[in-house]
């Protein structure tokens, strides 16, 4: 009898050997049994002996034709290597649910191919074809390129153009899109341009339409791949083109489990298979900046906006003088003009609910969670609070707890209360609110993206989930009312997000021929961060931020790794950290620096404490040769299994 190894989805970083009285190819699934249960696994290889007595059988071969090939595997193996986290797990990532769970890899319904495809009604301009041009010079080798754009100037345009050119030789393309909102535009974008089979792989879908485009895009059928992070695992056969867009956003990093970034996997990914890979934004990551001085990508420009839209007017707001709540006269005054004209306006806020505070006028009481170190938020809808970190929902107290008093209030605006408070300034303008609120439904976001492009006059107000590429056309003006918070912030990345984000949102708008206005209200209109985004000046900012972290040795000058702990008892929390520190300074690699435990910034939720260890170095091999040996005598830590812990590489909160 064969003995083959297997990859199990346990958290083990090892493999599993079972007899089979067949050949099983590397990569096909197999069920087997697993400490009293029945699971799928995938093959990884074949041999003679194993150094395990005993061997239980594979009970079933799942698949005829592998299910991942030699290039998908070798580039599931780097990431789990990379990331330090076990391969049973990283392959488990990379596959859609129903292949998980061990159903047929077949598919259902072929999407249809593009066919009544437009050309557009511009030409390409000097600049977009200047970026087209470098990128396909380099079509046949590994190249990276930063396709720095401002707000509208078509780097869309420039995928589109590549896209067709890759296409045309019979290869495939993988485009990554940030999580929310943006994918169903970028797809019909995609799809009314390009004659081929365009697939999504994202969250709206349902299981059977994310098996069908994985195995479409497996078997070469799908010509364009769009996803959010995760389709960086597809496996794509003629893969000759990876776009990744809006470069700079967060949601690339999987926060949970296995921490990858899909940012940081797509090099990895293009350099495996030898092909050029192009990152588009308008607000480059300090990373990208850093890649770009060391000559590892090249930068190409867009620093006009297409089709004769010129960039948006930003002012400030002085919100020291304005006592009179969220909005102040003047902006109030300013969204009259714009609306009274036909014009669309949009209001930015980064906080859902009502109201974040509900507290007692006369003894100071706050309603907190019980459970995590965060207070509650009021949503009024549902007349609910609500804790945003662990879900917890309940009635409002009519009366305090503390004093009994009836004097309890709210504090605070959230997106709910904005739009309360607009519908009483503006009576006879549909506000359309986007939340994760309002959009939970699953239709419910693409019918307000109808609302807002039948163009008629609107207020919109949202959170980020609306700072993201959208193309809204008739949005003449953008308020940003309240992000302070980011300007006191102690995480060292604060600024370079809320950069982006100011710089971002104010991309919205005017994005036809009359320029349009942004209006940001503050409380620090002194802070240098507003001299740089009144004039659309972010690349300078930029190489200020990173002359500071070069100078204060953070990255992208140095790599972090961070090791996290949690437990219901704090003590033990903090002692697994101890421990682990312990066992990280016997390897004695002193190049890297480690410092804590300490207690993460909201140190309770959801009844769990949560502590870090943080390792720091500006050698990268030896952080991760110090994380590998760590990873070896793992069993040596006596409250491994009292805590729940992980490791996250190259942290980015
Ligand atoms: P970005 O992704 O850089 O923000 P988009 O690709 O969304 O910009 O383009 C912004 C708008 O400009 C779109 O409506 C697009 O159709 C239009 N556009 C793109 N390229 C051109 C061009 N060469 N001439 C005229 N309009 C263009
Ligand atoms: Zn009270
Ligand atoms: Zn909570």
């Amino acid at each position: 009898m064969a003995i083959v190894e297997v990859a199990i989805p346990v958290p083990l970083n090892k493999t599993f050997d079972y007899l089979c009285d067949v050949e099983v190819a590397v990569g096909t699934r197999v069920r087997v049994p697993f400490i009293r249960k029945k699971v799928i696994g995938i093959v990884l290889g074949n041999k003679d002996k194993s150094e395990v007595d005993n061997l239980k059988s594979v009970e079933e071969v799942l698949d005829d034709v592998p299910i991942l090939d030699k290039p998908i595997l070798d580039f599931l193996f780097w990431s789990a290597k990379y990331y330090h986290h076990p391969i049973g797990e990283v392959i488990s990532a990379a596959l859609p649910k129903n292949l998980r769970l061990g159903k047929e890899a077949k598919i259902k319904k072929v999407t249809g191919l593009s066919i009544d495809t437009e050309k557009p009604d511009y030409k390409i301009t000097d600049e977009q074809s200047h970026a087209i041009d470098e990128i396909l010079k380099a079509q046949n080798s590994y190249h990276g390129f930063l396709l720095h754009g401002v707000t509208g100037s078509g780097k869309t345009e420039v995928y589109l153009n590549i896209t067709q050119t890759i296409l045309d030789q019979g290869k495939q393309v993988l485009v990554l899109v940030p999580e929310i909102g943006l994918t169903p535009q970028m797809i019909t974008r995609f799809e009314s341009r390009l004659e081929t089979r365009v697939v999504a792989i994202h969250s709206q879908l349902n299981e059977t339409q994310k098996l069908d485009a994985y195995l479409m895009a497996k078997n070469g059928e799908a010509g364009v791949v769009l996803g959010t992070r995760s389709a960086i695992f597809a496996p794509i056969p003629n893969l000759g083109l990876i776009i990744i867009d809006e470069e700079h956003d967060g949601s690339f990093k999987q926060q949970s489990s296995f921490r990858y970034s899909a940012r940081d996997l797509c090099f990895i990914r293009a350099k495996q298979a030898n092909i050029p890979l192009v990152l588009g934004t308008a607000t480059p990551s300090l990373e990208m900046l850093k890649n770009v001085l060391d000559k590892k990508i090249t930068r190409l420009i867009l620093a006009k906006r297409a089709g004769g839209a010129i960039m948006p007017k930003v002012s400030l707001i002085d919100m020291r003088q304005h006592f009179d709540g969220l909005l102040s006269t003047l902006l109030i005054e300013k969204m009259k003009q714009y609306l009274s004209k036909g014009k669309q306006v949009m209001l930015f806020i980064n906080r859902r609910g009502y109201a974040p505070v509900y507290y007692c006028k006369e003894c100071g009481w706050k309603a907190e969670c019980g459970r995590c170190d965060s207070g509650m938020i009021y949503h009024r809808h549902i007349n609910r609070l609500k804790c945003h970190h662990c879900g917890d929902e309940k009635m409002p107290e009519h009366t305090c707890p503390e004093c009994k008093q009836p004097s309890l209030e709210v504090l605070g605006y959230g997106t709910e209360r904005l739009e309360e408070t607009l519908s009483s300034h503006f009576s006879d303008t549909p506000i359309i609110r986007i939340d994760r609120d309002t959009t939970r439904r699953k239709k419910a976001f693409g019918e307000h993206l109808k609302q807002i492009n039948s163009g008629e006059p609107c207020i919109i107000v949202g959170t980020q989930m609306l700072a993201k590429g959208h193309d809204f056309s008739n949005l003449a003006m953008v308020g940003i009312l309240d992000t302070d918070a980011g300007l006191l912030s102690l995480d060292f990345r604060a600024t370079e997000h809320l950069a982006q984000l100011l710089i971002q949102v104010s991309g919205r708008a005017g994005r036809n021929k009359e320029q349009g206005e942004v209006v940001i209200q503050t409380r620090y209109p002194d802070h240098p961060i507003f001299n740089y985004v009144l004039s659309s000046r972010y690349t300078q900012f930029a190489s200020q931020l990173l002359k500071q972290r070069s100078s204060a040795l953070l990255p992208p000058f140095s790599h972090q790794a961070l090791l996290c702990a949690n437990a219901k008892n704090k003590q033990m929390a903090e002692d697994f950290l101890r421990e682990a520190a312990g066992l990280l300074k016997s390897i004695q690699i002193d190049v890297v620096e480690i410092w804590g435990p300490v207690a993460n910034i909201i140190e309770k939720k959801s009844d769990y404490y949560y502590f870090n260890l943080y390792l720091q170095s500006n050698d990268r091999k030896a952080l991760h040769q110090m994380l590998s040996t760590f990873n070896e005598h793992i069993d040596t830590l006596k409250l491994k299994n009292k805590v729940r812990w992980y490791l996250d590489i190259d942290p980015i909160e």
